[in-house]
């Protein structure tokens, strides 16, 4: 088993930041034959997801729909600190990936990318990795 933790800057409120490259390095470093690559958030307001970013219009779509269906300023925590709906958001997506490797590489298909989502920036979070 190996683990790393890293950091990601995100300078907006809503944004996704692509974390394959460093997620890849990570792999590439222990390169097993066969595994497991735990990509997890330890965060309530920021989650984890696989999808495109060939298209930058794609990240974009997903951020634009989860407010569509998730609206700001009309729950109960935002009494407390005004940003329940990136909990709702966060907890929609869910605060990690586990990705399949094969020989030494993330099973990643063409169009994937490995995201970071922050749904309450600008803020910098903190990204644990664990290949079994
Ligand atoms: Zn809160």
């Amino acid at each position: 088993m190996a683990s790393h933790t890293f950091t990601v800057k995100a300078t907006r409120r809503l944004q996704m930041v692509d974390v394959t490259a460093e997620v890849a390095r990570f792999v590439a470093r222990h390169a097993p034959a066969e595994g497991i690559c735990s990509v997890y958030a330890p965060h309530a307001t920021a989650a984890i997801t696989i999808n495109e970013n060939a298209d930058p219009a794609v990240c974009e779509d997903i951020l634009d729909a989860l407010s569509k269906l998730v609206h700001q300023g009309v729950w109960r925590h935002d009494r407390v600190d005004g940003n329940a709906d990136a909990h709702i958001k966060a907890s929609l997506i869910g605060p990690g990936e586990s990705i399949p490797v094969r020989d030494g590489k993330l099973l990643l298909g063409t169009w994937q990318a490995i995201m970071l989502v922050e749904l309450d920036g600008p803020r910098t979070r903190t990204i644990h990795l664990t290949l079994r």
